[in-house]
């Protein structure tokens, strides 16, 4: 399995890092994604992919970065990954959940993300909070653009409009939560060829974890409610989501 998103750089971990990479491991856990989304995030991202192989750094702007000096941000991010590898763009998009003050700075920080994608042939990762029509009305003027919809919290119909525009759809802790309509519909529904998994730890644990620190190793709870879901065995899952991680981020 791969989890397509994890920030395992954040202090939650800064005591046994070791022994949750140990436990991926036993798990068949055997690549991450390490998603940053900030100057300091998007560097740690990469100075724990320098020391562990199970690793794939990410480096983008977060929406909940977006304020007046969002192009300094923009441009500080040009600069990195002109010198650091990356394995996508991202984590970036819109989120209007908590704080709509600098809606138009998210808006212009996403477009910008978009086009830096495609000039550099990466995927983007995208977070969308309580936005779905404008990031869809953005991410549609992007042809060409290929990545995935995090931890999706959208409609199934806009799942199906999102996967036309060429994204996968990534499912995370929520799906095995027992109220979770939609994410257990879009699980139902949406073929596995455009599924990934992912945890989006520390947040989001998974059932039976659910409100504490979640980990890299708990995707295989994800993996198996999308099986029970789906009435397909564990193994299908498994093998369907990590050839489409690979595919995506080329890893
Ligand atoms: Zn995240």
């Amino acid at each position: 399995m791969i989890d397509t998103h994890s920030h395992l750089f954040e202090d939650e971990f800064k005591d046994d890092l070791d022994l949750c990479i140990e436990r991926c491991k036993e798990n068949n856990v055997n690549k991450i994604l390490i998603v940053g989304f900030s100057d300091e995030t998007n560097l740690k991202a990469q100075e724990l992919a320098n020391k562990y192989d199970i690793f794939y750094p990410t480096a983008g702007v977060h929406p909940e970065e977006a304020g007046s000096d969002y192009l300094e941000k923009f441009n500080r991010l040009v600069e990195f990954i002109k010198n650091n590898k990356v394995y996508a763009i991202g984590e970036c998009g819109l989120d209007y959940h908590w704080d709509i003050t600098y809606k138009e700075e998210q808006h212009k920080l996403l477009r910008l993300q978009c086009e830096l994608a495609l000039k550099n042939d990466l995927p983007i990762i995208i977070h969308m909070r309580d936005a779905t029509k404008d990031t869809y009305d953005i991410l549609k003027d992007y042809k060409g653009l290929r990545g995935v919809m995090h931890c999706y919290s959208g409609s199934y119909e806009m799942a199906k409009e999102f996967i036309k525009l060429g994204f996968y759809i990534s499912l995370g802790g929520p799906v095995t939560f027992k109220n979770a309509k939609e994410p257990k519909l879009i699980a139902k529904e949406i073929p596995l060829d455009k599924l990934l998994i992912e945890t989006d730890c520390p947040f989001l644990a998974p059932t039976p974890f659910r409100g504490k620190r979640n980990e890299s190793s708990y995707v295989k709870y994800v993996c198996e409610e999308i099986a029970n879901i789906k009435g397909v065995d564990k193994k299908v899952v498994e093998e369907e989501t990590t050839r489409n991680a690979e595919t995506l981020f080329k890893i």
